[in-house]
């Protein structure tokens, strides 16, 4: 069994197996609907639906060059979308938004320099699966990857390794074409100090149309799964992260139990895979919330009585396959990144506030990431714990920002750029040494701010 089916049956309440998600191919077509009797004008809607737009024109241009002429013919503001996986409003505008979806595939691959080139529209599932036919593979990836490469750099998307870096830490070169368009390349020396800035430029710093990224030997997984008193498992959990090259756990809220995950390199064991089950884990926690929600103590009691401590299962297979997972239940979540050293101490009080509220069911997810040199990276020269809290679509989420986020300011934590947060430039500026160098590269390559929407005006303290 894998490591999700291992909470299949976490609260033994027998529920049935669900039907295989789509998650993983919602793309910008299936996100927008026409609007009737509205001539061309569209509505665009991000994964979870908390975001959404009326627009103009969405564009799917075929290659760089009906891009650059696309930026040189217009004076309207140009959003860029991936596969519309961000919670925040990243992508909303009312103008024009462009999806590479056409500007897609793995164009080159060089194994003496272990490097590969993709196209921005490329989705991480597609990437991983043309390495694997080379023999290659991404060293890491992030928990789905339904994303675009473009979008998941944009945002600074990780996975999680006390060893391993957030996907643009790999990238070596990136094309983009300006807000002017202007085709610049970062393997020109005149252009090679863009590299840090626009590895993690939540798409205002022009539209990234290649990148040549690091690529490893393709390897296998050996994934085991265990659950543990939530209290024991923080006291080891940073020793598990330097012995694992993967370690993470997810809490369960109103059990007192965490789920443990280790995947391992295994280059002989024999593949075994079954199919994923989390969504009937989450069922089980959600219904348990729904039973018994009012009666927190009696809640916990019976989750103690109903948990099976002594599961623990393996899975064995190529890396990609394991790493990332559908997620067919839809949520919005907030992640924050915590100084490595602070991980636990932080934890422990988001948990505890979690706990203050009766709704929450949904796993809180803690994992590791190494530091990295882009400015707007969240691991900027910081090793990293990263504490993600979620709630169900179509529940209340504010207290997932409200509430959380003065935990994770007393820790100087730096929010996932793709993920809901309450911080602003006043925040940023302290907390990233790069910010201001930052907004002046911004400046200077789209000085009529024409790839900004609201939302990034906001964030990046520019007036409308
Ligand atoms: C179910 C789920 C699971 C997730 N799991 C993880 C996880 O494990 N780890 C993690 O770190 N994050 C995770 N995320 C967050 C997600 O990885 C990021 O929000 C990511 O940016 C989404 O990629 P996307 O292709 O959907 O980009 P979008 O959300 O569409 O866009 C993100 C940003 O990229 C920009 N962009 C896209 N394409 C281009 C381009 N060609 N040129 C310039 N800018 C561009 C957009 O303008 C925007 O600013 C998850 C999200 C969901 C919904």
């Amino acid at each position: 069994m894998n490591a999700r089916n291992a909470r299949r049956h976490v609260l033994k309440l027998g529920m049935s197996a669900v039907g295989a998600g789509l998650l993983g191919q919602s793309n910008i077509l299936r996100a927008s609907t026409p609007i009737p009797g509205n001539g061309r004008q569209m509505i665009w809607r991000n994964w979870s639906g908390i975001q959404s737009c009326q627009v103009e024109s969405l564009l799917t241009p075929a290659d760089e060059a009906a891009i650059a002429k696309l930026l040189h013919g217009t004076t309207n503001i140009v959003r860029c979308v991936g596969s519309g996986h961000s919670f925040t409003g990243l992508v909303p505008t009312q103008a024009t938004i462009l999806s590479l979806d056409k500007v897609s595939g793995l164009i080159t691959h060089d194994k003496g320099g272990m490097t590969a080139s993709v196209r921005a529209g490329t989705r991480l599932a597609q990437l991983s699966r043309q390495l694997d036919a080379l023999g290659l593979a991404l060293p890491n990836l992030p928990d789905i990857d339904a994303q675009s490469f473009a979008g998941a750099i944009s945002t600074a998307t990780h996975g999680t390794g006390a060893g391993l870096q957030a996907l643009h830490a790999g990238v070596r070169s990136i094309r983009m074409v300006t807000a002017k368009g202007d085709v610049i390349d970062t393997r020109n020396a005149e252009h090679a100090g863009l590299l840090d800035p626009l590895r993690v430029s939540l798409g205002s710093l022009g539209v990234l149309t290649e990148m040549t990224t690091d690529v490893v030997p393709a390897f296998k997984l050996h994934r085991r799964v265990w659950l543990k008193p939530v209290e024991e498992l923080l006291e080891v959990a940073p020793q598990l992260a330097l012995e694992h090259r993967h370690f993470e756990f997810y809490y369960l809220p109103f059990t007192g139990f965490a789920a443990a995950i280790t995947h391992d390199i295994d280059a002989t064991g024999v593949t075994h895979h079954p199919d994923s089950a989390d969504e009937n884990m989450l069922r089980d926690l959600r219904r348990l919330r729904d039973w018994l929600g009012k009666s927190p103590d009696l809640r916990r009691w019976v989750a103690r009585k109903l948990i099976d401590v002594d599961q623990t299962e393996t899975a064995v297979d190529q890396s990609w396959k394991l790493l990332s997972t559908p997620r067919p239940m839809l949520f919005n979540e907030s992640e924050c990144h915590i100084p490595r050293e602070a991980g636990i101490a932080c934890v422990r009080e988001v948990i505890q506030k979690l706990e203050q509220r009766n709704e929450v069911f949904f796993p809180l997810e803690f994992r590791f990431v190494k530091a990295d040199t882009a400015w707007l990276s969240p691991f900027y020269q910081r090793d990293s714990c990263s504490i993600a809290v979620h709630a169900a679509a179509g529940e209340p989420y504010a207290y997932l920002v409200n509430e959380i986020a003065p935990i994770f300011r007393k820790y100087q934590g730096r929010p996932h750029w793709g993920k809901l947060h309450a911080h602003g430039p006043r925040d940023f500026k302290t907390l990233y040494p790069r910010w201001q160098d930052f907004l002046e590269v911004r400046q200077q390559l789209d000085p009529q701010g024409r790839l900004l929407n609201p939302y990034l005006r906001q964030l990046f303290g520019v007036p409308a």
